[in-house]
């Protein structure tokens, strides 16, 4: 009797964690205000809802479909990978898993033997390490900061690269920073993984919500040598308000999906058929939806960046894509009489009721991290209630 050592010492999504704690506090009747929130704040768009509606009243999505996803959905996310990076890949080089999350998931079972070897930058997006793990991977964290923007040299790649090295993870834009590499960086380092037969992992799946002119370059598109040796992770959670659907997927190279397609077959199975349905109209159709939500989180970003650069003690560098910012606080953290940011983060939803994810869950020591997913109201209110709250400690 008893659990596996490695269940055992897994821990929480500490993302889904804060937001769990938040909504407990709420069911309280404390009327919380909650900035921990990784998803769209938006309901998904009716035409999307409306295909998957046709699905169920047509008896299509009554079946198992193929265990790695619909023809006609890897065929609309080809073309708009197409249309969206001018790459074209073929139907055997496409899969569809339940989300990005275990697209990774997946990825991480078919490449990794115990104790290979996986670089990931910090700031990383909490499940990856968990994943690496959990496939009884290695990972191995190269530190990014505000002063190079968090983006990575391949200096600093070459110093954490070891012969067990299998993978390299790349997410721009970033959560939780937003920060995205430029061409001439995603260049180098694409070489420099080419060179030293090192996987790519590119979790593209903010790239449609960059904001301000930035631009997003996808790592494929620069090399067929990189392309070959990327694997990238993308989905409709982010970009369509689609997280509770569960669609992601990824394109590589067609020997990687034939390998991950035994995992997706012998675990999930397909993904839920209606929502395959939905994806498909996410993708094929109009793009306009896409835009009107970028274009609000653009404008809340424009209007709550100059609030929170004010918040005492805080670095902030201005997001570039996704929606989030994370906040350097170690002096605030000094000013508040605190050497610990998760008993801050404590503190915070306790005594101000305003909810962040705490930086540890990113792997850093003195950030949090804001999600403006979320009506302006909430974002002004939380950012007073803040600056409340270090007054009062101050
Ligand atoms: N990758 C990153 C960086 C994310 O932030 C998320 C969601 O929070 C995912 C992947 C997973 O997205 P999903 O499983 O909803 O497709």
């Amino acid at each position: 009797m008893g659990f596996s050592k490695k269940v055992s010492s897994l821990k929480e999504s500490a993302t889904l964690q804060a937001a769990a704690k938040a909504k407990a506090l709420k069911d309280q009747g404390v009327n919380v205000l909650n900035l921990t929130i990784g998803e769209p704040d938006f309901s998904t768009p009716k035409s999307i809802q409306n295909a998957a509606i046709k699905s169920i009243d047509n008896g299509s999505s009554s079946f198992y479909t193929p265990a790695t996803g619909l023809p006609d959905l890897k065929q609309a996310i080809i073309d708009r990978t197409r249309e969206d990076y001018g790459i074209t890949y073929q139907m055997n080089e496409v899969f569809v898993g339940s989300g990005a999350k275990f697209v990774l998931y997946a990825l991480f079972q078919t490449l990794l033997d115990p104790g290979d070897e996986v670089i990931i930058p910090t700031p990383y997006w909490v499940s990856y390490s968990a994943q690496v793990e959990l496939a009884d991977g290695t990972p191995v964290f190269v530190e990014t900061t505000q002063d190079n923007h968090y983006r990575l040299t391949v200096e600093e790649l070459e110093q954490a690269r070891t012969p067990k090295t299998q993978a390299i993870i790349l997410n721009s834009p970033s959560n939780p920073t937003g920060s995205i590499y430029t061409a001439e960086e995603l260049q180098k380092i694409g070489e420099w993984a080419v060179s030293n037969n090192i996987y790519i992992i590119a979790d593209d799946i903010y790239a449609k919500l960059v904001y301000n002119g930035n631009v997003f370059t996808s790592i494929v598109s620069l090399s067929d040598e990189i392309k070959q040796q990327t694997i990238v992770v993308n989905g409709v959670s982010k970009a369509y308000a689609m997280t509770g659907w569960r669609i992601g997927y990824a394109l590589c190279d067609k020997e990687i999906a034939a390998q991950v397609s035994k995992v997706i077959s012998q675990s999930t199975g397909n993904p839920a058929a209606v929502s395959q349905y939905a994806a498909i109209e996410a993708l094929s159709g109009s793009q306009a939806i896409v835009e009107e939500m970028r274009q609000t989180f653009e404008t809340r970003l424009n209007d709550i960046f100059p609030l929170v650069q004010e918040i005492p003690g805080v670095r902030v560098e201005k997001p570039q894509g996704a929606f989030y910012l994370y906040l350097d606080i170690k002096e605030t953290l000094d000013m508040c009489g605190y050497d610990n940011v998760t008993n801050w983060v404590n503190d915070l939803l306790e005594e101000a009721h305003v909810a962040v994810v705490t930086g540890e869950a990113f792997g850093t020591s003195h950030h949090v991290r804001i999600s403006y997913a979320t009506d302006m109201d909430t974002l002004t209110q939380a950012i007073r209630q803040i600056n409340e709250f270090i007054d009062s400690k101050r």
